[in-house]
């Protein structure tokens, strides 16, 4: 079986390799998360796929490195119009595939699958550069040459899109990429190959290999001829990645967990606390950014817990195909049994559980309640590690000085939610947040003007608009004598 019907549209399992579709020896069973159904069996690739396509990437490198930066502009938007085209399809495959609510997956994630490819293609034509300068009159020109084959890992929560956020800028620079999809949600990834086929993208510029665990992401990320690896994940897997890189000095950008502060000031206004804060547990908590700690000043904090878990009765959790759901399930079995773990470990540990803290029995499956943890002991790894699910803890504090101990006490840096209704009280906290990001009184506006990434085991790097174009280009200074040509005599 090389195809399947996902929602009524084929999807090829095989790897995308030069252009053409490939198979391995072996396959991997994919399943839905809505309901434990079989969706496919996917192609396990390993050593030998990767040494195809990285084969491949090398190969098509030349001529797409040399192809003007108005044609590769031009091919990205025609990505970008069929990507616009399928929305409906690639909205249901996505669903099907891990999750993710149908009517995110329509109104933002998708079309914003389509933004990330027009934006770079932009960026590539309109804005990159640097106006030239002198030294003692020599001439200073700054220039942005494609590197080489980029190596994109990427997770599972929101696949296409975060795929995208490195596809759309490698291309743009004029490198050649070898894509690994995480295993449980390969679908999308491969549906997208079959749109630049159709966009007219040369063969061997964008190549996707699946594979199951470790297998190929290990070999890809060891591989010789890459200039770039790109990784969206966890921190134990970016450890391993940059050992690998390590051998061949290959550069790479981490965007890796996070245990973000979600922060209410006593002069915040309560409804717009308690809208953000619920919000933290979008995606079903599947989401890096998330502020998965609220931090909340203690004169309001019992009116907060109550109105907030008022709220959070009233979500709707269950199939995430239908448009009212709220929260659906996690991504795979395993993974909801490995936020279980945590929050049955906290419950074992004595730490106050006030609401969920429980698969959600009536749906089965890989459902798991949205989930409140009061005051957890400091220290428990309810609030030091990230679980990944719908799961928030809260701690009160007293003084600013506190809060800052507490919001930057973590190994992670992020991403931080403010919310306060004093414009001085909220810039002398932003100010002292370690975070790559900050939302004040908003959440998730994400422009790609603006940098992103994360700081301490956060990851390494930023990503967005020229931050991407430095990390996939060799960045190269021309520097011009005034003097010593031929029509100078
Ligand atoms: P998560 O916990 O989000 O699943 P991982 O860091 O385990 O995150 O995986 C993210 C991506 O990294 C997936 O595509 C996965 O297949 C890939 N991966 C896992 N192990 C390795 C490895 N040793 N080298 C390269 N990629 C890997």
């Amino acid at each position: 079986m090389t195809s399947i019907a996902v929602a009524g549209t084929p999807v090829d399992t095989r790897h995308f390799i030069g252009g053409s579709r490939v198979a391995s020896d072996s396959t991997y069973t994919n399943t839905s998360p809505i309901d434990g159904s079989f969706l496919g069996e996917i192609a396990r690739g390993g050593a030998h796929e990767i040494d195809l396509a990285v084969a491949a990437a090398k190969a098509a490198f030349p001529a797409w490195a040399a192809t003007p930066p108005a044609e590769r502009a031009a091919v990205l938007n025609r990505i970008a119009d069929l990507v616009e085209e399928n929305i409906e399809a690639l909205s249901n495959i996505e669903t099907l595939d891990n999750g993710g609510l149908i009517r995110s997956n329509r109104r933002g994630v998708m079309p914003r699958v389509a933004h990330n490819l027009r934006f770079f293609a932009d960026w590539l034509v309109n804005h990159l550069g640097h106006p030239d300068f002198e030294t003692r009159g020599h001439t200073n020109h700054i220039s942005w040459d494609p590197s080489g084959v980029a190596a994109l890992i990427t997770p599972w929560n929101a696949p296409l899109m975060l795929a995208t956020w490195k596809i759309a800028p490698a291309l743009a620079a004029g490198d050649t990429v070898v894509l690994k999809p995480a295993e449980w949600t390969p679908l999308t990834a491969s549906f997208f190959a079959d749109l630049t086929k159709k966009a007219g993208l040369p063969d061997g510029v964008f190549n996707v290999v699946q594979g199951y665990g470790a297998e190929a992401g290990a070999a890809l990320v060891a591989h010789p001829d890459l200039s770039r690896i790109s990784f969206t994940g966890s921190v134990p897997t970016a450890k391993s990645i940059a050992r690998a890189a390590a051998e061949n000095l290959t550069p790479c950008s981490f965007e890796l967990g996070g245990k973000s502060p979600c922060i209410v000031l006593e002069d915040a206004d309560l409804d717009l606390a308690v809208t953000l804060a619920i919000e933290q547990y979008d995606n079903a908590g599947q989401v890096c950014l998330s502020g998965t700690r609220l931090l909340v000043h203690e004169s309001i904090a019992e009116a907060f817990t109550a109105a907030f878990t008022a709220k959070a009765a009233t979500l709707v959790q269950g199939d995430p195909r239908d448009a009212a759901t709220d929260i659906g399930p996690q991504v795979h079995l395993k993974h909801l049994d490995r936020i279980k773990g945590f929050v049955d470990r906290a419950s074992a540990s004595g730490q106050n559980i006030v609401m969920g803290g429980t698969p959600n029995e009536e749906l089965g499956g890989a459902y798991f309640r949205p989930t409140l943890v009061l005051e957890p002991t400091p220290g428990n790894e309810i609030v030091t590690a990230e679980v990944f699910g719908p799961v928030l803890t809260l701690q009160t504090f007293r003084t600013d000085a506190e809060l800052i101990a507490l919001a930057n006490g973590t190994e992670f840096g992020l991403a931080a939610v403010v919310v306060s209704g004093d414009r001085a009280h909220a810039d002398r906290i932003t100010s002292q947040l370690v975070a790559g990001t900050i939302w004040v009184n908003c959440f998730f506006v994400r422009d790609l003007r603006a940098p992103f990434g994360g700081s301490k085991k956060s990851g390494t790097g930023r990503e967005g608009g020229t931050w991407s174009f430095d990390f996939y280009a060799d960045v190269k200074n021309t520097v011009v004598a005034p003097t010593g040509w031929a029509d100078d005599k």
